[in-house]
């Protein structure tokens, strides 16, 4: 990507469209995920970047699931879109355990997964939401990574490679907001994913030369 010119999105056939934003129609019990939004007061789960498009060049790593609110059920995607609505929170990505992709976000768009953060040195930049594509897998804490969602998930990486123009700095949540955003006093809690089960050989910053 060149100048100021917007993000051009090419989204591959298999990815699903399914902004978290007002005109979002899919139902989760007597609700849409629309509605819900709404009801919290937004029109929609993102911001604009303050840098611009431009400034995108990392790709954060997550998993999440809804196994705190229905243990039978963890990858329920109804389940998991009311999980972003009800903590206003929002990632760019998810990829389900069969590997199907969810766009929620527009990548040009600032997605609010890294919450308080800072990059690993000796990069050091906090606010990592403002220059980051967040991407959730869908899994627990200790059920692994399919195959499938591998698979997409090098996919995914490299059409936005593709779409960015640029290598990406590829980073896990646990990376920006772990034990070190602790001990600087960013922030309280440390998060954990996508912790040791994730395979960092499987992304494309480790494939392609
Ligand atoms: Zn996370």
């Amino acid at each position: 990507m060149r100048g100021s010119q917007p993000v051009i999105m090419d989204i591959d056939m298999d990815i699903k469209e399914c902004l978290l934003e007002s005109a979002n129609d899919y139902t989760v019990g007597a609700s849409t995920i629309g509605a819900m939004i709404v009801s919290s007061g937004k029109e929609r789960l993102w911001d604009e970047r303050s840098g611009g498009a431009d400034a995108v060049d990392t790709v954060v790593i997550h998993y999440m699931s809804a196994v705190d609110v229905v243990p039978g059920d963890p990858y329920n995607l109804g389940q998991l879109l009311k999980i972003f609505c009800d903590y206003g929170v929002s990632s760019h990505y998810l990829i389900n355990r069969d590997g199907e992709i969810y766009n929620l976000v527009p990548e040009g768009m600032k997605a609010w997964h890294a919450g308080l953060s800072i990059m690993p040195e000796p990069d050091n930049r906090t606010g990592v939401n403002e220059f980051s594509i967040g991407i959730e897998l869908l899994a627990t804490e200790r059920s692994g990574f399919t195959e499938a969602q591998y698979e997409a998930l090098r996919g995914l990486c490299v059409g936005i490679e593709g779409r960015f123009s640029k290598k990406m700095v590829y980073v896990g949540h646990d990376m920006i907001a772990g034990e070190r955003a602790v001990a600087l006093g960013l922030r309280k809690d440390r998060k954990i994913d996508p912790g040791p089960l994730f395979d960092w050989s499987r992304i494309p910053a480790n494939i392609i030369s």
